[in-house]
């Protein structure tokens, strides 16, 4: 069987609106809105749990009753329920609305998730709902392509934030330039993380995420001003 082609739903890099010269694009699960949390909620539903030994999913959520590992598969199944039932599983992360308020007066705010793209009319309901009316793309392509295509009419600083370091990797390849900011809601990983690249900041609150990224996206020179 051929391997379908990667799906990518929401605007295009060239139909977004430019308004500042500094670009924040933000991974959504983890970041913007919570992901493991509302996860080992529904897990708890099936009678299985998530163990934080080590920086993954597979092999690491297990039948309480059994303590048999579920498979690649289900943990599939379940994420795509909870993708589903998004609206009154997942919350928003403590503090991002306000802080994203603040940062789109002087930068422009883009979300770029890897959530499956069909799910894309619920997440956009879900944000709009939490006052987080931000463009939002959906894709399965790697997130450094696209990075690197919403950058390229950008002349000032980007800033890049996600809880995955493949992804995070991935944008330095792809868009050298940018500003690696690594954020991860939950706690509970955070001893098992891997190596980030290098240069990489770290935030474990919006409050010292919003820092950061006003530090990177600067004074907020506008599109005119250049
Ligand atoms: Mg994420």
């Amino acid at each position: 069987m051929t391997k379908s082609a990667p799906v990518t739903r929401g605007p295009s890099p060239a139909e977004i609106e430019r308004r500042h010269a500094g670009l924040a694009i933000l991974d959504v699960d983890e970041v913007v809105l919570h992901f493991i949390a509302p996860f080992c909620e529904l897990l708890a539903e099936y009678g299985a749990r998530l163990h934080f030994d080590s920086f993954r999913l597979t092999g690491n959520v297990r039948s309480i009753s059994t303590g048999a590992a579920l498979t690649g598969h289900e943990l599939d199944g379940v994420t795509e329920r909870l993708y589903a039932e998004q609206e009154r599983r997942q919350a928003p992360v403590e503090g991002v609305a306000p802080a994203l308020r603040r940062l789109s007066e002087t930068a422009d705010i883009v979300f770029l998730t890897a959530m499956t793209p069909s799910f894309y009319d619920h997440r956009r309901r879900l944000l709009d709902a939490a006052g987080l009316p931000y463009p939002m793309i959906a894709t399965e392509r790697s997130k450094g392509g696209l990075v690197a295509e919403l950058a390229e009419r950008q002349d000032g600083p980007v800033a890049f934030v996600d809880d995955l370091p493949p992804n995070l990797e991935g944008v330095r390849r792809s868009l050298p330039r940018a500003h690696l900011v690594h954020f991860m809601a939950n706690a509970e990983f955070r001893p098992h993380l891997p190596p980030m690249p290098p240069g990489t900041l770290r935030a474990d609150d919006w409050t010292g995420l919003e820092a950061i990224l006003a530090d990177i996206l600067g004074d907020g020179a506008t599109v005119e001003d250049k």
